[in-house]
């Protein structure tokens, strides 16, 4: 089996990041930062967004797993102390996979130029560059509302944990294949009218913003922030690709979710 290894690049995860390295590659792994079956990630639930989009090319392929160094994280829930009993268990025993759904985001622009893809483990947020933001919004190809407020928020289940619980989006389990749309700070009065309340698509739903006046937009897809300029529409779906986390012990939804933001323990 082929591993790779991504750290958060700071002293106490390098030290990991490198032990673990030496003890699989003793346990006759290879060592494989281009092609790996597994990938593990040593930092918090931001090393393991970045490892996903390192190799969000091989999905298919690649099994996640996440060490924290910091906080208990939603991906990231194995601690410094227990790497031994992690690097045995991915030596010697066949590993569950379990599959979570994804986002595809496509931004299509209004000047001829090529329509942009992407995955989001997490959310994608559209927010204007410049004042409030304003958009058509389409849902199933048909005219729901147009929203005026800060911006827009479309999280796939496991990252309704994330951006979207700050926003007051529901939390939704990982083994619904659906995504969640909700609002930040939405203009509502006698002329301007949203829905106001957070709303989850089925995967056969998609959804649609499209520009009124604005034309430049900054879209995020987890970490990455990216400015799309003359665009004409962005689109929202349950994408055909999934994240697949390789689990070495139960460690359910609902108790990640009781030990991040109850008591851990
Ligand atoms: P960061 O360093 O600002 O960390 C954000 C926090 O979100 C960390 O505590 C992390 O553990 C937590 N987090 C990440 N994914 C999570 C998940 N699925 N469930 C629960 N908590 C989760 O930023 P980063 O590490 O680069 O992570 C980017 C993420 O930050 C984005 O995907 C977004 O979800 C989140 N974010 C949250 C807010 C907010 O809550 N107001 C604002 C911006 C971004």
């Amino acid at each position: 089996m082929k591993f790779a290894i991504t750290s958060k690049g700071d002293q106490k995860s390098n030290t990991l990041m490198h032990k673990m390295r030496s003890y699989l590659i003793d346990f006759q792994l290879e060592y494989d930062e281009e092609q790996p079956d597994i990938v593990i990630s040593v930092g918090g639930d931001g090393t393991l967004l970045y490892a996903f989009h390192r190799y969000r090319s091989r999905l298919d392929k690649t099994a996640f797993v996440g060490v924290h160094t910091g906080h208990l994280g939603f991906y990231a829930d194995w601690t410094p102390d227990e790497i031994e009993k992690l690097v045995i268990a991915i030596a010697k025993t066949p590993y569950q996979i379990i599959e979570y759904p994804l986002l595809e985001v496509i931004v299509r622009f209004s000047n001829g130029g090529r329509e942009k893809k992407y995955l989001a483990l997490n959310e994608s947020t559209v927010k204007s560059v410049e004042g409030t933001l304003v958009m058509d919004v389409e849902i199933k190809g048909q005219h729901f509302e147009t929203f005026r407020g800060d911006g827009l928020c479309v999280s796939t289940p496991s990252g309704s944990t994330a951006y979207n619980k700050a926003l007051g989006g529901a939390i939704l389990h990982p083994s619904i294949n659906a995504i969640q749309l909700a609002e930040m700070a939405s203009i509502n009065n006698r002329v301007f009218r949203t829905v106001g309340s957070p709303l989850i698509l089925p995967s056969h739903h998609t959804c649609m913003l499209k520009s009124v006046k604005q034309v430049d937009f900054i879209v995020t897809v987890d970490h990455l922030q990216i400015l799309h300029k003359e665009v004409k529409s962005i689109q929202f779906r349950v994408a055909d690709e999934r994240v697949r986390f390789a689990r070495f012990r139960p460690f359910p939804f609902w108790k990640r979710v009781h030990d991040s933001f109850i008591s851990e323990g």
